[in-house]
């Protein structure tokens, strides 16, 4: 059973189709990655995957159930099911690293000493000093808030989780950083995970398999190595070739695009 199941996806904000049929099928417990240039329909289709957008036409089945519009009720359910991460953490200012890491638990109605073994153990996961737990985010540096968000999406752990750019904003070595560390921690908790991205060598290296998305429609999708080894069209040997190097180190391959 696929953790998320898309059939013939098309989804139009006016005119223009933004997804154009989309079937796409990915497996639970593993990390997928959604490739593509700016404004490929990246975020739309993670939206689809919450019930924030609703497909103009075909269906999307998350968790083995057909997402809903989210209206409240449904909306607070889907927040259970899968936890979010934007590319600027999306944390409440006016919140402590506390409260926002434990504001999951708090909307759903536990009482604040629940929290509290829960709020230590993910600290301790995600490598964030206790010490920060009464300070305001703005106080802390980007990868520190990349952090407290991962925290917070992971708090009611989730079988799902869904980041849209969670490491574009940071500085080159808090990303390599976190790629390293969010890629052990995904392999060990066993989520299922769906990374947008627009960074090839990110995407590549993260992700058990990569969906490539080009212009609202799905280019190339399979395993990172198949993605570089054949390349499906002339574009997505241009898009993915333009992160040649980086390849080579990440799998050790030296004609990248080129059959072995
Ligand atoms: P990506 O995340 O890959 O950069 P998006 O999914 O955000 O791309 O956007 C895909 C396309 O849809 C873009 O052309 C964008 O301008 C358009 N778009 C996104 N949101 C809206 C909206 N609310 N209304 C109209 N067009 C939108
Ligand atoms: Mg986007």
């Amino acid at each position: 059973m696929p953790a998320v199941s898309l059939s013939n996806v098309t989804l139009a904000y006016g005119a223009t189709p933004v997804l154009a049929d989309i079937s796409l099928d990915l497996a639970a417990g593993q990390t997928h990655s959604l490739l593509g240039p700016s404004g490929c329909g990246k975020s739309t289709l993670l939206r689809a995957l919450t019930g924030l957008l609703i497909p103009t036409s075909g269906q999307v089945r998350v968790l083995d159930r057909a997402v809903e519009p989210a209206t409240r009720p449904a909306q607070r359910l889907a927040n259970h099911a899968a936890g979010l991460v934007l590319q600027d953490g999306g944390l409440f200012p006016h919140l402590t690293v506390r409260d926002n890491v434990i504001l999951p638990a708090t909307l759903a109605g536990w009482p604040a000493d629940r929290s509290e073994p829960r709020l230590a153990e993910l600290e301790s996961l995600l490598g964030l000093d206790p010490g920060f737990r009464f300070r305001w985010v703005r106080s802390l540096s980007g990868g520190q808030r990349q952090r407290v968000a991962l925290a917070r999406a992971l708090f009611l752990d989730p079988p799902l989780l869904l980041l849209d750019e969670p490491l574009s904003a940071l500085d080159p070595l808090s990303r390599t950083e976190l790629q390293d560390e969010m890629k052990r921690m995904f392999r060990s908790l066993g989520k299922t995970v769906i990374l947008v991205t627009h960074d090839i060598p990110e995407a590549l290296y993260l992700a058990d398999t990569v969906t490539l998305l080009d212009r609202g429609r799905v280019a190339q999708h399979g395993p990172a190595e198949l993605l570089v080894r054949h390349p499906a069209s002339e574009w997505a040997r241009t898009f993915l070739g333009s992160a040649v190097p980086r390849w080579r180190a990440i799998l050790g391959i030296v004609d990248a695009g080129k059959p072995a």
